[in-house]
C-alpha cells in the first residue's frame, strides 16, 4: 500500500483542509478557494471541491507520468464529500453531479494551464439532467462546451499532438458552429436552440473520431482521470514552459489540480458569470470594476466571444456603455457581490481579481488572487490603502515593483503633434503609455522581425497563450476584440506594456496581413503609433516624448513614502546643469559623479584643449591650460549652483589624452594649421600617444601625476567656482575625485596637489567651504588596499563599469561577442555590466569598504558606475552598507524606490534571525 501521505484537500460550505496560506502546495487557486470556503472571516459561497496538490504533479513527472497506490482512494472519498454537500452523485444517471477540472500553480500563469467544465456529463446523463433541470438547451450548451474543451485540452494538446496553426481540433468544431451560425444569420452563440446544439454535439463526436481517431469518452470516471492528468500534462505543455521562461517560474513547482462542483453561469436570463476587481486595475482608482456576461459560462467573458457588459457604472466604456449593468439588471445579487469583494478586499489586505457565477439568481464565488494591475494602478493602490489605513508605508513600498514604476517614466506621443492628428481607430486602454512599430499579424512574425532588430506592433483579432512570446517581443499589442478583462488587457498589464484592445473598428485580413480603419489600409511592415493610455491608433510612425513628472501627484506621494522608508542617498550622474536640475527635480541629494571630459569638447575649447595635448614645453602647456581654466570655472560654477546645498563630486580628467585628438587626415591638417604647426610634427606627437591597451595606459590619476599642471588647473576651476558662489550665499558642497588610483601613492601625490590649490583659494578669496578629496575605488588594487588609500582618501566612489572589466578581465567594448552566448549557456545568469556580480565583484567591494572604514570610520561610500540605477544592484549597495547610490536623472525615481525596498528587505530578514 502507499505511504499514507495526503495529496487531496477538500473545501466547501465553510470548511476547508487547506487555508490561502497553502500556495505552494496547493496552487494560488487551490488555497484561495479553500480561505475562501473555509475561513471564519469570509465563509463565502464557494461550490465544494477538492486540490490535489502540486507534490503529486511532481510525483506524476518523476514516476513515469503515474499516480500513487493511494491517489484512487483518496480521490474517491474527496468526490463523496463533494456528493454529499451538494447531493448529487457524479456519473449518476439520474441526477448527475458535473465537475470542473482546474488548473492552478504557486502563482497565476494567466490562461497557460488547462481547464476543463462540465466534466460528468455523457449520454448516460443527460437525460436525468434534462429531467431535472427542464432546460434542455442549456444541457446541450454545457454538452457541447464539454466535447470542446475536453477535446482541445485532454485529446489533443495532453496527448502532444501538434496540430498546424489553426487546424486544431477546437478550431474546427468551432468553424462548424460558426458556419451553423451563419447559415441560421445568429449574431450570438446564445441564439442557438437545443435542437440546433444538440446536432452540434453529434457533429462535434464525428468529427472527433474522424480527425483523432479516438471516440469521445462516455464515462464520468475516465472524463474526470483525463481531466486530472491533462492538467498535469499541461504544466509542461510548450506555452507553460515558454511563459515560465519568460517570467522566471522554475520547472520544479509543479500545478495543483482543482476538482469543483460546476455551477452554471448559462442557466437562462437569471444566470450570468463575470470577472471583476475591487480596484481599477487600470488607473487604481478606488472602484469596484468588472465586467459579466448574462447566459455564458466559464471563459467566455475573457474570450471576447461577445462584448460583455459592465458591472456597474464606473465600469462603463465607450464600447460597453449601451449594455445593461449589473447593478441595474441584477440589483440584489450586485449588492451581494459588492459586499463580498469589500471583505475580500478587507480580509487580503490587497486588490483581489475574482471570478463569479450566478446561477439561477444565487452567487457563488470561483476564484480570488492578486489582481495584476499596471503601473499607475500600483502606484495608486499603495498610496491610497496607506491613506486607508490598510497597509504600512513598508507594505506600500513592496507592492510596487521598479519595473512597474519605470511604466510610468515610458514615453509618450508629442501631446502638441498628437493634437493635430486623427486616430485611425479607438479601442479600450488596456496598457498605458505609448509606442510605434511595424505592424505584423502573427506571433511568430512579431517574434522573428524582433530578432532582427525591428520595432514591431503585434496585431491580432484577439491574442490567446499561445501568442505570448510574440506579445512580448512586440513595442505593443492591438487587438480588434475582447474587452479590458480579455487575455490581451491581463498580459500586457502584467508586463506594463502598451497596449489597445477591443478596437473593433478596425478589420483584420489575416491571408493578406493586412488591417483597413475606415479608408485607411495598413499592411504589414506599414508604421503604426498606439496611444495605450487612451487607446487611440494612429497611422506612421510619431515622435514619442518622456513625460511630465512633477504634475503627477500620486508619483510623488508615493515616492516620497519611500524617502520616508529608505536610508540610502541617491544621487545623480550629471555633467551638465540642466541634467542636474532634472535629477534634483525627480529627488537627487547631489551628485555622484560628475564627468569633466566632455568640458573639453565644445567648439570653443577643443582647441585649447589640443593645443595642451599637443604641447611639448611646460610652458607651451601651461598657457593652453590657462585658456581652458575661465570654461572650466564656468561649468563648475553652473553645476555647483544647480544643487546648491548638496554634495558635486567631480571627476578629475580621466580618459587618455588620444581620445581628444581627431582620426580623420582631414581633420589633423585643420588642427596642425590651426596650431600652427606642420602636419608631420602634429602625428609624431600623436604617435607618441598612442597605447596599444588605452583602457589600461595613460588615463586618470596616472595623467596628472605626469602633468601635475592638468590637476591644478582643475582644482582651480573647482575651488575658484566655489568660492565665487559661496560670496554669493550659494551653499556649496564640493568633492573633488581622483580617478583610477590603485597605490595609497598615487593617492597622496594628488591629494597634496588639490589640497594646497583649496587652501591657496580659500585665502586668497577670503571664504571658507567644505569640501572633500576622494577617490573612485575601481581597481582591484585599490578595493585590495583600501585601508591604506582611506588614510588619505576622504571618500570612495565605486566606479563599479571599470571594476567589473578589470576583475573578470573582460573588455567592456568587446563584451558583445561572447555575451549572448555565456547567457545562452548560463556561463554568466546575468550581463555583469547591468547588474554587479555579486559573488566576485561584489567581495572586493565590501572588502573595500571593510578596509576603508577600518582606518576611516566615518568614510563617505557610494557607487557612480552604470549599477547605481539597477534595482538589484542597488539592494546589494544598501546591504553592503554604502551612503548612496548615483545613477542617470531619469533613474533616480527607480533608485529611490528599489533603496526602500532595500530597508524593508533587510528589516525582515532580521527580525526574522531575531525570532529564530
Ligand atoms: P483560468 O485559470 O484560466 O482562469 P479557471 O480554472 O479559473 O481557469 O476556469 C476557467 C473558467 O471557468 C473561469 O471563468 C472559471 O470561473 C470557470 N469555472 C471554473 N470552475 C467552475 C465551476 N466549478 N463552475 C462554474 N464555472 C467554473
Ligand atoms: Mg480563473
Ligand atoms: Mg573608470
Amino acid at each position: 500500500m502507499g505511504s499514507g501521505k495526503k495529496y487531496v484537500y477538500s473545501f466547501g460550505e465553510g470548511n476547508a483542509e487547506g487555508d490561502g496560506s497553502m500556495k505552494n502546495f496547493l496552487g494560488g487557486k487551490g488555497a484561495n478557494l479553500a480561505e475562501m470556503a473555509g475561513h471564519p472571516k469570509l465563509r463565502l459561497p464557494v461550490p465544494p471541491g477538492f486540490t490535489i496538490t502540486t507534490e503529486m504533479c511532481m510525483y506524476y513527472y518523476r514516476n513515469n507520468k503515474k499516480f500513487p497506490a493511494e491517489m484512487k482512494a483518496q480521490v474517491a472519498a474527496a468526490m463523496k464529500k463533494v456528493e454529499s454537500l451538494t447531493g448529487k452523485r457524479f456519473g449518476d444517471p439520474a441526477d448527475p453531479l458535473l465537475v470542473s477540472v482546474r488548473s492552478g500553480a504557486r502563482r497565476s500563469m494567466p490562461g497557460m494551464m488547462e481547464t476543463v467544465l462540465n466534466v460528468g456529463l455523457t449520454e448516460k446523463t443527460i437525460s436525468g439532467l434534462i429531467k431535472k433541470t427542464r432546460d434542455e438547451r442549456f444541457v446541450f450548451d454545457a454538452y457541447r462546451r464539454l466535447i470542446m474543451m475536453y477535446s482541445d485540452v485532454v485529446m489533443e494538446k495532453a496527448e502532444g499532438i501538434e496540430p498546424a496553426e489553426g487546424a486544431g481540433i477546437r478550431r474546427q468544431l468551432e468553424s462548424i458552429m460558426d458556419a451553423l451560425k451563419k447559415k441560421r444569420a445568429y449574431t450570438s452563440d446564445t441564439q442557438l436552440t437545443a435542437s440546433e446544439l444538440k446536432s452540434l454535439c453529434a457533429q462535434f463526436k464525428e468529427r472527433i473520431q474522424k480527425v483523432l481517431g479516438k471516440q469521445f469518452p462516455d464515462e464520468a470516471e475516465e472524463q474526470l482521470w483525463g481531466g486530472i492528468r491533462a492538467v498535469f500534462q499541461s504544466w509542461n505543455g510548450k506555452r507553460a514552459i515558454s511563459y515560465r521562461k519568460i517570467e522566471g517560474i522554475p520547472d520544479e513547482w509543479g500545478t495543483a489540480v482543482n476538482v469543483q462542483a460546476m455551477v452554471f453561469g448559462n442557466m437562462g436570463s437569471t444566470s450570468a458569470t463575470g470577472v471583476a476587481f475591487t480596484r481599477n486595475p487600470g488607473n487604481g482608482e478606488n472602484k469596484f470594476y468588472g465586467e459579466y456576461l448574462v447566459n455564458a459560462q466559464g471563459e467566455d467573458v475573457v474570450a471576447g466571444i461577445r462584448t460583455p457588459a459592465p458591472i456597474n457604472e464606473s465600469s462603463k466604456s465607450e464600447h460597453n456603455k449601451n449594455l445593461t449593468s449589473l447593478e441595474k439588471g441584477m440589483p440584489k445579487l450586485y449588492k451581494q457581490l459588492f459586499d463580498i469583494q469589500k471583505r475580500l478586499e478587507q480580509h487580503y489586505r490587497d486588490m483581489q481579481d475574482i471570478e463569479f457565477t450566478i446561477e439561477n439568481e444565487k452567487l457563488y464565488m470561483l476564484q480570488t488572487r492578486v489582481g495584476k494591475r499596471n503601473g499607475p494602478a500600483a502606484i495608486r493602490t499603495a498610496v491610497d490603502m496607506v491613506k486607508e489605513g490598510l497597509i504600512t508605508k513598508e507594505e506600500a513600498v513592496m507592492r510596487v515593483t521598479p519595473a512597474q514604476l519605470d511604466e510610468l517614466l515610458h514615453p509618450m506621443i508629442e501631446p502638441a503633434n498628437e493634437k493635430t492628428i486623427k486616430p485611425i481607430a479607438k479601442g479600450l486602454p488596456a496598457g498605458p503609455g505609448a509606442a510605434t512599430g511595424m505592424a505584423v499579424f502573427t506571433a511568430n512574425d512579431a517574434e522573428q522581425w524582433a530578432h532582427n532588430g525591428k520595432q514591431v506592433v503585434l496585431v491580432r483579432e484577439e491574442t490567446s497563450p499561445e501568442d505570448v512570446h510574440g506579445m512580448h517581443s512586440a513595442q505593443a499589442i492591438l487587438t480588434a476584440k475582447g474587452g479590458m478583462t480579455s487575455h490581451a488587457a491581463l498580459v500586457a498589464r502584467g508586463w506594463g506594456k502598451c497596449c489597445i484592445v477591443g478596437c473593433n473598428t478596425i478589420h483584420i485580413d489575416e491571408e493578406k496581413e493586412q488591417f483597413s480603419a475606415g479608408t485607411t489600409v495598413v499592411k504589414e511592415g506599414d508604421w503604426i503609433t498606439l496611444n495605450g493610455t487612451k487607446g487611440n491608433v494612429y497611422a506612421g510612425q510619431l515622435t514619442l516624448v518622456q513625460p511630465d513628472l512633477k504634475s503627477n501627484a500620486e508619483l510623488s506621494a508615493f515616492l516620497k513614502i519611500c524617502d520616508s522608508v529608505r536610508t540610502l542617498d541617491i544621487r545623480t550622474n550629471a555633467d551638465r546643469p540642466e541634467d542636474a536640475a532634472i535629477a534634483r527635480d525627480f529627488g537627487a541629494q547631489g551628485i555622484g559623479l560628475c564627468r569633466t571630459e566632455h568640458m573639453f569638447f565644445g567648439p570653443d575649447r577643443i582647441k585649447s584643449m589640443r593645443k595642451m595635448i599637443i604641447a611639448e614645453t611646460l610652458e607651451d602647456r601651461k598657457r593652453a591650460l590657462e585658456e581652458l581654466l575661465p570654461y572650466q570655472k564656468e561649468d563648475f560654477i553652473g553645476i555647483l549652483k544647480a544643487m546648491e546645498g548638496f554634495p558635486v563630486i567631480i571627476r578629475l580628467l580621466d580618459p587618455p589624452l588620444h581620445e581628444f585628438l581627431p582620426q580623420e587626415e582631414s581633420k589633423k591638417k585643420e588642427l596642425a594649421d590651426e596650431l600652427g604647426i606642420p602636419l608631420e610634427k602634429l602625428e609624431v606627437r600623436m604617435q607618441k600617444l598612442h597605447e596599444l591597451n588605452p583602457m589600461l595606459g595613460h588615463r586618470g590619476c596616472r595623467l596628472g601625476i605626469t602633468y601635475p599642471e592638468i590637476t591644478r588647473m582643475q582644482a582651480r576651476a573647482i575651488f575658484e567656482a566655489a568660492a565665487e558662489l559661496v560670496l554669493k550665499k550659494v551653499k556649496v558642497h564640493p568633492e573633488v575625485m581622483v580617478p583610477v588610483v590603485g597605490t595609497q601613492t598615487e593617492m597622496r601625490n594628488q591629494y597634496d596637489i588639490i589640497k594646497t590649490i583649496a587652501e591657496e583659494v580659500q585665502k586668497a578669496k577670503g571664504v571658507k567651504f567644505p569640501y572633500l578629496i576622494g577617490t573612485m575605488i575601481e581597481i582591484p588594487r585599490a578595493a585590495l588596499t583600501a585601508d591604506k588609500i582611506a588614510e588619505v582618501a576622504e571618500f570612495f566612489s565605486y566606479g563599479t563599469n571599470d571594476m567589473t572589466q578589470m576583475t573578470f578581465g573582460y573588455s567592456r567594448d568587446d563584451i558583445g561577442g561572447f555575451l549572448p552566448d555565456y547567457l545562452e549557456k548560463k556561463i554568466l545568469p546575468s550581463d555583469p555590466f547591468q547588474t554587479i556580480d555579486q559573488e566576485g565583484v561584489g567581495q572586493l567591494i565590501a572588502l573595500g569598504i571593510a578596509k576603508g572604514r577600518s582606518t576611516r570610520p566615518d568614510l563617505e561610500i557610494g557607487i557612480c558606475g552604470e549599477h547605481g540605477g539597477d534595482p538589484e544592484s542597488i539592494k546589494f549597495c544598501h546591504k553592503v552598507g554604502m551612503n548612496y547610490v548615483s545613477c542617470s536623472p531619469f533613474r533616480v525615481p527607480i533608485a529611490r524606490l528599489a533603496a526602500a525596498q532595500a530597508s524593508v528587505e533587510i528589516k525582515k530578514t532580521k527580525d526574522a534571525k531575531r525570532k529564530k
